[in-house]
């Protein structure tokens, strides 16, 4: 079988070349002001969704559009009850700054091509589309349908995929997996929510704080206003001017205000950055100790144990908790915390972090959940991807978790991540020159070829 994929892929590379630059001169990012009927997320990525499905249309696969916010192309037996599928997002993040090369250009320099969604995700989902043509045109039997799922909001919000099984109430697939990490495979994802709390703070001096603009970033900046007895904010003011990472302005004869200086960092490794909300309210309680200051410092707490939900497991390692945003305006004080929790972990975490909260007078005002993913090692598709992987490249890796999120959790425990980076890879996601190699599009090809034909026979 794998002769025969790779022997189509070798006669087809013009074509799956020139498909990939295509689709990669779409520039489907998430556009509002272009919003309309069958474009939820702005004509770009519509447009890239209808490419998509005209190509595999004229390529023989069935095809079906939803509303523009996903949509699939399918092939194999139409009556057989089961389903594999591989689930790839169409849309990309904005290009950004410092590019040397056209962003949608597709160019192709020595064994590279560049462009904003080469590598995440259009490139490997375009090698898997092209692996499932030359499934099809093996005209080898399948046990299993298969199915190409296009996502168009992986990037932004997920409705896309929230629309594709519960508004569309399409069934999920049996066996799948995504192209839209790294090789060998991520057999397990952290559960996260984002949830955001208040609490009416009683006399203070503080008239507003403010700090962060992301859930999933640690806050770099925050800023406080200061409103009290003129000597008072005097005293504070010469404590903090003598203090590098805080700078203070006076606001009059009663106001005072103070900024503050932390350390940017994603979400998802809070340790690694500085909260500035949490090193002000320190400095803050130091000088005029009102006990919400000390709550909030300690609610900020890396490891979740601020909201009595610290702990680990042995597969995706500790908890982690990031408190992005921190408000006070109008005597009320208002959290957002962005937790991963361990994969193997239930949703009772949810439950004991708002119990932390709300038996302390807290109101929780909004909540988000993903639940975590897990696949045994020995359950599949882990099975068959890994030995897939291993045929294909003789490399033994072992497996890996991640705490980021990917589609293969809105399939758990079914699906999971499949390549298409590799270790020693360059870091091109979400980055300026992002690229992708046509020598990985072409041999990606060959292998979710592979994949896709033993997973719908396994
Ligand atoms: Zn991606």
């Amino acid at each position: 079988m794998r002769a025969t994929f790779e022997a189509w892929v070798d006669s087809h590379q013009d074509q799956i070349i020139a498909e990939t630059q295509k689709i990669l001169r779409i520039p489907s990012v998430n556009e509002p002001e272009s919003v309309g009927e069958g474009a939820p997320f702005g004509k770009p990525c519509a447009d890239a969704l209808e490419h998509t499905l005209a190509l595999c249309a004229a390529l023989g696969m069935r095809t079906e559009n939803f509303g523009g916010y996903a949509g699939h192309a399918e092939f194999g037996p139409e009556d057989a009850p089961e389903m594999v599928a591989m689930l790839g997002h169409l849309d990309v993040v904005p290009v950004g700054s410092e590019w040397t090369k056209e962003p949608f250009g597709a160019e192709i320099e020595g064994d590279w091509l560049f462009a904003r969604g080469a590598s995440d995700d259009k490139g490997p989902t375009y090698a898997a589309l092209f692996g499932a043509k030359a499934v099809l045109d093996s005209g080898l039997p399948l046990t299993r349908r298969v199915r190409l799922i296009f996502g168009c909001d992986e990037e932004s919000g997920w409705e896309c995929m929230r629309h594709y099984f519960e508004v569309a109430q399409q069934p999920k697939p049996d066996l799948a997996f995504t192209p839209d990490a790294g090789f060998p495979l991520y057999y397990a994802e952290k559960g996260s929510f984002t949830l955001t709390a208040t609490k009416p703070i009683g006399e203070s001096l503080v008239a507003t704080f403010s700090s962060g603009l992301r859930p999933n970033m640690v806050p770099d900046e925050a800023e406080v206003v200061l409103i009290g007895a003129p000597d008072r904010l005097a005293y504070i003011a010469k404590t903090l001017k003598r203090k590098r990472t805080f700078k203070v302005t006076d606001e009059g004869d009663k106001a005072l205000r103070i900024w503050a200086k932390g350390k940017a960092s994603h979400g998802a490794s809070p340790q690694k950055g500085i909260n500035a909300a949490q090193k002000l309210a320190e400095a803050l309680f130091d000088l005029f100790p009102e006990p919400w200051l000390s709550e909030l410092v300690e609610r900020c707490a890396c490891d979740g144990s601020g909201i009595g939900i610290a702990g680990k497991d042995e597969i995706t390692g500790p908890l982690t908790c990031n408190v992005g945003i921190v408000t006070v305006l109008d005597g009320t004080l208002s959290m957002t915390f962005n937790v991963r929790y361990p994969a193997t972990w239930d949703e009772s975490v949810l439950e004991r972090a708002q119990a932390s909260l709300t038996s302390d007078g807290w109101t929780i005002t909004e909540l988000h959940h993903t639940a975590p993913l897990y696949v045994p090692q020995d359950a599949e598709p882990v099975r068959t991807l890994l030995k897939v992987y291993r045929d294909h490249t003789g490399d033994r890796s072992k497996p890996l978790t991640m705490g980021g999120r990917t589609y293969a959790t809105t399939v758990a425990p079914n699906g999971v991540a499949f390549g298409a980076g590799m270790k020693g890879d360059p870091e091109v996601a979400h980055r300026p020159d992002e690229k992708f190699s046509i020598t990985r599009l072409l041999f990606c090809a060959k292998l979710y070829a592979d994949a896709l034909y033993q997973l719908a026979n396994c």
